[in-house]
């Protein structure tokens, strides 16, 4: 009988993995589940493993000292501001500062439209709480980013995947499953895409198939979820126009300090069509209440302060350098059959197996080597993807991702044999 106390319960320090409350939750916890990345995150932590994973962001590269001092700044000159709460939609002046920031990718917003959130994981939750009812379609990418897959589950929406190519979502793919689904009677609430560098394929949507994609959503009135952390993370050119910039009625579009600045702030933002801020808002604060002072008047003083254009060329150029390695060593080194994506901007290369082989059979014997990876099926909402696999460049040293693809590559071989 040890860890039970006289009314059946276990006590957290007893540590059993028994839940007494099995029988209570309410039927959306059912969709919360662990994600395969977040069961990985242990292992690839180990320091001997090669970890191709994880997508944090390389934050070393900040200048560190200089973020400390402003954050000291803050407290001395601002203080009793950046330690009160504050307002629901956030920092009006952070506000405007968000609209320059989207102006590089052609949006032409009001600060009146943004509303700040909890990094962009918070705004895609808030999205999904205002428009889903259980059963409701969503739309997403196959694969897609497994973190708004997890929000989706949440909420019991029934998620509908639309297959990609090299140049993105496809366009007639997207119209039939709309119009396939309608004549089935399935309500369609929103589509969500990452079009630029998207997580996890690293492929980009094409000019020609933005037009086609919006003009598809808002002739089946299907609003637009444009869901954007990396597009400022090209390794080449200027930022791609945003869907946004195009349709300011039928796209909310996502934006997130995490990959140009820090992840650490939490402070990413939704910009949305004037009635659906207002519902944003709502929802915003009977969540949080109001996001941190602190954390949004941090991120306003380093923009208003320090040249975070450099800074965000300087991340482009440390993450060209990282996919340029692992593509030349993905080039070199993977044995015949294996195919993969070649990004130009973001965090991931998506690579596909050759037939017959699972990325979810082969990880333990990847983990065994000192490399891991993240398995294609995590990205579907429906356990399809087992021929491919996510590879990150971001955070590991190029020397690092070319050992780990060595690695890989002896794992993938030795398994082709078998
Ligand atoms: N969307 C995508 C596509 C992402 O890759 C991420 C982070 N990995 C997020 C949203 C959430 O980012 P954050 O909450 O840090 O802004």
């Amino acid at each position: 009988m040890t860890g039970e106390t006289d009314h059946g319960r276990t006590t957290a320090h007893q540590g059993s993995r028994i839940d007494a409350y099995v029988d209570r939750y309410a039927a959306r916890a059912t969709g919360m589940v662990a994600s395969e990345v977040r069961a990985l995150f242990s292992v690839a932590s180990r320091p001997e493993v090669v970890s191709l994973a994880g997508g944090m962001p390389y934050v070393t590269a900040l200048p560190l000292d200089v973020v400390g001092e402003l954050v000291a700044d803050l407290v001395a000159q601002r203080g009793p501001v950046a330690l009160q709460y504050g307002s629901g939609q956030g920092d009006p002046h952070l506000r405007e500062q968000i609209c320059e920031v989207m102006r590089l990718e052609g949006i032409e917003a009001n600060a009146d439209d943004v509303v700040v959130t909890v990094g962009s994981q918070q705004a895609l939750d808030l999205i999904t709480r205002i428009f889903i009812d259980p059963g409701d379609v969503v739309l997403a990418e196959g694969p897609s980013y497994v973190g708004a897959l997890g929000t989706f589950a949440a909420y019991q929406a029934s998620v509908v995947h639309v297959p990609m190519d090299d140049e993105g979502l496809i366009p007639a793919a997207l119209a039939e499953t709309i119009e396939s689904l309608s004549r089935a009677g399935r309500r369609v609430k929103f589509l969500y895409t990452i079009p630029t560098f998207q997580n996890p394929a690293g492929v980009t949507l094409n000019e020609q198939r933005r037009r086609e994609v919006l003009e598809i959503c808002n002739r089946a009135r299907v609003l637009v979820v444009e869901d954007n952390p990396y597009g400022l993370l090209g390794f080449d050119g200027e930022p791609l126009r945003a869907l946004r910039a195009d349709d300011p009625d039928g796209v909310v579009y996502l934006g997130s300090f995490s990959k140009t600045l820090a992840p650490g702030f939490r402070v990413g933002w939704a910009l949305a069509p004037h009635a659906i801020r207002d519902k944003l808002v709502l929802a915003m604060e009977s969540a949080v209440l109001s996001h941190s002072s602190f954390a949004q008047l941090a991120v306003g003083r380093y923009l208003e302060t320090q040249p975070w254009r450099e800074q965000i060329k300087s991340f482009r150029e440390l993450y060209r350098e990282r996919c340029e390695a692992m593509l030349s060593s993905l080039e070199m080194l993977m044995p015949p059959g294996c195919t993969w994506t070649k990004p130009a901007g973001g965090f991931f290369v998506w690579l596909t197996l050759p037939p017959g082989l699972d990325s979810k059979a082969l990880l333990p014997r990847a983990v065994a080597e000192r490399v891991a990876f993240v398995p294609g099926t995590g990205f579907y909402a429906d356990a399809q993807g087992a021929q491919y696999m996510r590879l990150s460049y971001c955070y590991p040293q190029p020397d690092r991702i070319r050992e780990g693809v060595r690695r890989l590559a002896g794992v993938i071989e030795q398994e082709m044999q078998l």
